[in-house]
């Protein structure tokens, strides 16, 4: 007998991983938790029937959603991490000496529960003393900050279901709000390869747009993502993650990864042609 996990991309596309087993099934107050084990990608768990981490390549997401803003401005101390659930992305904040705070906001305790059992590549960090954990929907939270943080990290689901507040105008504005004078922001940014996701990432865009004066996107290739082709936002008040990358300071820190080097950071807002021109015309 053969078991396959299957996610639909797009009404006529399907992604298909074997699996060996299914480790755990539950239904949140928020959404439907599955965690399987596989041959190919190692534990991988998903949301709503939606990849979200696994063991083999969530490496790539969890190193770009993360340092490229670090090697821009070395300097960042006070950190919020919106979702992220897995801790993937709190477990690289963590390398950093020199991040003093992580308020991390997840709306969905059972997730951070089941990664924690289930997934510790990722949630190993979760307990690091720089680390409060909120459980609250992030769109609520950040409406209460101002001034406070030098980065903001969006690490959420698509934009339906819980999701769904944290790709609005209202968010963006907020996070704009709770960002010092030289505050980044940065999110996931969906896809721009199919329709569904490419009107998600032109409408995150144009409206992260009007309210940063610097606002990129870069990429990265995420094997198990629709498409594997996935981006990333990169929002700021005052810096250039061109201009302003502080390569020697990121360097000398002597940080192992296994995707992200500041080569890459240089190449990936490298856009291909037909991504900037949906980008460019983005309609809300
Ligand atoms: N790497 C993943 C991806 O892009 O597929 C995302 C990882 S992480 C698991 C996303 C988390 O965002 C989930 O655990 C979900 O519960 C959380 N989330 C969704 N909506 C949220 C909200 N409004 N406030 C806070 N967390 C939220």
């Amino acid at each position: 007998m053969e078991l396959w996990y299957t996610e639909e991309h797009t009404e006529n596309v399907r992604f298909s991983i074997k699996v060996d087993r299914q480790l755990y099934s539950n239904q949140s107050e928020f959404q439907r938790i599955d965690v399987f084990e596989s041959r190919e990608f190692g534990t991988f768990f998903t949301l709503d029937g939606l990849m979200m981490v696994t063991e083999k390549d969530e490496f790539i997401y969890h190193d770009m959603i993360v340092h490229v803003a670090m090697a821009t401005n070395p300097k960042i101390k006070n950190v919020l991490v919106i979702g992220a659930g897995d801790g993937g992305t709190v477990r690289e904040l963590t390398r950093y000496d020199s991040i003093e705070n992580i308020d991390m906001v997840e709306i969905d305790k059972l997730v951070v529960e089941v990664c924690k059992e289930y997934l510790p590549q990722t949630a190993c960090k979760l307990e690091d003393p720089r680390v409060n954990l909120f459980f609250e929907d992030g769109l609520k939270f950040v409406r209460t900050k101002e001034n406070a943080y030098d980065l903001v990290i969006v690490d959420s689901t698509d934009p339906f279901g819980p999701g769904e507040g944290l790709f609005t105008k209202e968010f963006y504005g907020n996070c704009y709000k709770a960002l010092k004078d030289d505050g980044i922001l940065v999110n996931q940014h969906e896809s721009p390869y199919y329709e569904d996701y490419a009107q998600n990432m032109g409408r995150a865009h144009k409206r992260i747009k009007e309210f940063f004066p610097v606002c990129r996107v870069y990429q990265a290739h995420i094997p198990t993502y629709p498409s594997g082709h996935w981006l990333f936002g990169f929002a700021s008040k005052k810096y250039d993650p061109l201009v302003d990358l502080n390569e020697q300071a990121w360097n000398d820190l002597g940080l192992k990864t296994q995707y992200y080097n500041t080569e890459i950071h240089k190449g990936c807002f490298a856009l291909p042609t037909y991504v900037k021109e949906l980008l460019a015309s983005a309609t809300d």
